[in-house]
């Protein structure tokens, strides 16, 4: 009985995102889509495919774009588009999602851990000039948050050493770098549309884009089974990682809104910088001129990390940790034995970052609900 009364007096829960609300401010349109879908049952290979691909491809400012099942997927293809394999090296960011090191391995490479820059949280050119070697193929930063990597610096060492630059581009939908769009600078872009991103489809979905017309065409035919000229013609044993025609569907749907949706997320963000300004204990996520942040997360670091964490949480404010641990430190690649203490920025990084809530639907009563618990936090 105590409990229930308590539970009634205390303010609802503020999520770190909610789905729901997306779905409700476009019912009509995603259902009206499904249905056509539906109706059609062209599950695969269907029109809503083809069009998502023009769509996308044209957003992100490039000759071409393939759709594809999920992110990882988009981080492999490319891989193997480009003949990285057995005895190869890739060298990528040590604090990230685990994604494109799975893809590495799963290419048969190996991937290469280097160290963070700890204001923006992507890959570090120094780190990564330190860790070439005349066995690295391959260089694939993460747009890390939704703010894309030093790409003039990286494309530079990747030149210098011959090295293609796939970039991940699985939180940035939208970002730009120089004015460019994230996904449009390396020799691929590899998007996930996974449903919490800054474009999310009703379930897993990804895409590559790129201006490589004979590189699109390889990434085309692995991802449908190494097809060739006809139906049984197989040219390469690739695998089944095609779109299908609903996550499409919604993604047509959706692509018309990201532009306003990114709009929402920087004036969520600039309101929680300008409201966590005077607090020195806190670091402030960045956007260096030359970049176009599109705040997938806002992530703010202290040493104080989980104590706020749990204040929060006792403040029904939801947050989280994008990533607790760095990726050279995962029992996944234990094997490839590096030290605790190797890739401190990153290791750093991981003890101290937390993600608050930020989507387009957030309300202002709950960024103002946010913004007040933290100010009490560091009060005390
Ligand atoms: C989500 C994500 C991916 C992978 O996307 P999936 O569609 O889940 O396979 C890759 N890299 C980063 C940085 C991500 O956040």
């Amino acid at each position: 009985m105590a409990h229930l009364l308590r539970s009634r007096t205390l303010p609802a829960e503020i999520p770190i995102f909610n789905l729901t609300r997306q779905y409700q401010s476009l019912k009509k349109e995603i259902n009206t889509a499904l249905r056509q879908v539906y109706a059609n049952s062209q599950f695969i290979q269907g029109p809503n495919v083809k069009l998502f691909a023009e769509k996308f491809a044209h957003y992100c400012e490039v000759r071409y774009c393939i759709p594809v099942a999920n992110g990882t997927d988009a981080l492999y293809l490319s891989l193997r588009a480009l003949g990285i394999g057995p005895g190869d090296e890739v060298i990528t960011s040590a604090f990230s999602f685990i994604a494109a090191a799975e893809a590495i391995v799963n290419a048969g490479a190996t991937p290469i851990f280097a160290d963070i820059d700890p204001l923006t949280f992507t890959i570090s050119p120094d780190s990564v000039k330190t860790l070439v070697s005349s066995k690295t193929k391959a260089l694939i930063p993460v747009h890390l948050y939704g703010l894309p990597a030093d790409m003039d610096t990286l494309i530079n060492i990747a030149q210098q050493n011959h090295l293609a630059v796939i970039e991940d581009a699985a939180q940035a939908h939208g970002a730009r770098y120089k004015n460019r769009p994230s996904g449009s600078i390396g020799r691929t872009g590899c998007f996930s549309f996974y449903p919490t991103k800054n474009l999310g489809s009703f379930g897993d979905a990804g895409a590559v884009t790129t201006n490589d017309a004979a590189l699109a065409q390889k990434i085309r035919s692995l991802a449908n089974h190494g097809s060739g000229r006809s139906q049984y013609d197989h040219t390469d044993s690739g695998m089944n990682s095609r779109m299908d025609e609903i996550q499409a569907a919604i993604l047509n749907v959706k692509l018309g809104y990201l532009e306003q949706w990114n709009r929402k997320r920087r004036q969520v963000a600039q309101y929680y910088s300008q409201a966590f300004s005077g607090i020195s204990e806190l670091t402030l996520p960045v956007e260096p001129p030359d970049r176009k942040h599109v705040f997938h997360l806002y992530t703010i670091r202290t040493p104080r990390r989980d104590l706020l964490l749990n204040y929060l949480k006792s403040q029904g404010v939801t947050t989280k940790i994008h990533y607790p641990a760095p990726l050279h430190l995962l029992a996944a690649y234990q094997k490839l034995a590096y030290a605790s203490g190797s890739l401190p920025e990153s290791e750093c990084a991981a003890q101290e970052v937390l993600a608050l809530p930020l989507f387009p639907e957030i309300k202002t009563s709950e960024v103002r609900r946010v913004c007040e618990a933290i100010k009490t936090f560091f009060k005390n």
